[in-house]
């Protein structure tokens, strides 16, 4: 039945994912089913969307409730779910201003916008530039693979929106070489994510901060991957004391809902978007924006951020054991996003521990990345670093 299934969808779907040959039925906890009943431990938990893992305490319920009131108004009229996450957001962040989104990339071509306004609104001219890094990913519209550091993404769909210089991820001198006076906005993910988790360091970080507080340039941050729990703190920036001026958040924020924003200090809101400048029909709807009130709910309430803290070191070791096989070379990542570093690729590793029952996801040809739901345990960690020796051990003989 699964390989009629998925014989059928490469029949209809546009081709622009090699899927591995699984069809899930449904998810429950920190696992999922396929269709033929066979379980597996999820460390990919959607591409680190199901932070509460599936059914979370009373995620469904909040979300069926606010169905049988209202799920869409438009944005030219208030709702009381969107004033609450809007509200819970600033106080998480410690950010001003929120505007919601539907997706990531979305958040992230609301964040370039906010960042040529900015700079439009302070000198009357355009033609402003951007700085992102190398092997970024901010999603793929027109905007965010305009800065997304990676050239065979973006090679068949030039030209892109212009202005968009690239420095070195961790290396400062590389972005002070390409600041002028034209410069509007240094973007990049606190821990790069798709490009093989990379964590920014202390004092890359810091030094930016010192650069755009005295150029007058917005330091934005991608926190869609990395933020809402995920390396131990509400946001990886928060680790460092390093506040952006913009920050986009998407995944997890819905817990399996899709919803994504940016969120900007007030000091940069009063001289960027104003009304007409931006807007969405979806974005901040009532039921997606009832999602996001329930996860951050249930994180509080449930010391999710301890629990994260309480498992980091557990990973880290039982990840470390294996970096001592040959073709491992390294563990990198904070917290519950981590990768480990191989020497070739890594797609056939995948596929075996699929078989065994875990489900993997790489971040680059050569890295596979650990990215479970957040309330993962440490017999799961057992069971995961059990099976990828397994798997390791295979490839090694
Ligand atoms: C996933 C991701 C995006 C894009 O989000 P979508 O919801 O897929 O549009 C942007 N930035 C980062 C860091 C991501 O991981």
């Amino acid at each position: 039945m699964m390989t009629e299934l998925i014989n059928n969808a490469e029949q209809n779907l546009l081709h622009t994912y090699n899927r591995y040959p699984i069809v899930w039925e449904r998810g429950q906890g920190v696992h999922l089913y396929d269709l033929t009943g066979k379980r597996y431990l999820d460390f990919v938990s959607g591409i680190g969307v199901f932070a509460l893992g599936y059914h979370y305490a009373s995620f469904d319920d909040a979300l069926k409730t606010q169905i049988d009131k209202i799920t869409h108004t438009s944005n030219y009229y208030y709702n009381t779910p969107a004033i609450e996450a809007a509200a819970a957001l600033t106080s998480l962040s410690g950010m001003e201003r929120v505007f919601f989104t539907n997706s990531g990339a979305e958040a992230v071509e609301g964040a370039i916008k906010a960042a040529r306004k900015y700079a439009y609104e302070k000198d009357g001219t355009t033609d402003h530039e951007i700085i992102a890094m190398e092997h970024s990913f901010h999603g793929r519209t027109m905007g965010a693979l305009s800065v997304t550091g990676n050239p065979n993404y973006r090679e068949a769909f030039e030209p892109m929106i212009g202005h968009i210089k690239f420095a070195r991820f961790n290396d400062i001198e590389s972005v002070r070489d390409l600041i002028t006076d034209k410069t509007c906005a240094i973007l990049l993910e606190t821990v790069q994510g798709e490009g093989g988790i990379y964590p920014a360091e202390e004092q890359f970080l810091k030094a930016l901060r010192r650069l755009c507080d005295e150029r007058d340039i917005l330091l934005i941050l991608d926190e869609i991957q990395c933020g809402m729990g995920r390396t131990g703190t509400m946001f990886a920036w928060q680790r460092f004391g390093v506040r952006p001026d913009i920050m986009t958040i998407a995944k997890a924020l819905g817990g399996g809902v899709p919803v994504g924003a940016f969120l900007m200090t007030e000091q940069t809101a009063a001289c960027s978007l104003k009304a007409g400048d931006h807007g969405s029909t979806y974005g901040g709807n009532p039921l997606a924006t009832a999602a996001i009130n329930k996860v951050l709910e249930l994180f509080e309430a449930d010391r999710i951020l301890d629990h994260v803290n309480r498992v980091t070191p557990y990973l880290e070791a039982g990840l470390d054991r294996l970096v001592k096989h040959d073709y491992v070379i390294a563990r990198r990542g904070f917290g519950l996003l981590q990768g480990l570093v191989c020497k070739g690729p890594v797609g056939d590793i995948i596929l075996a521990a699929l078989e065994k029952g875990l489900v993997l996801i790489n971040a680059g040809a050569n890295v596979i990345r650990l990215i479970p739901p957040l309330i993962i345990e440490e017999h799961h960690i057992d069971e995961m670093v059990e099976i990828l020796e397994q798997c390791l051990t295979a490839k090694e003989s």
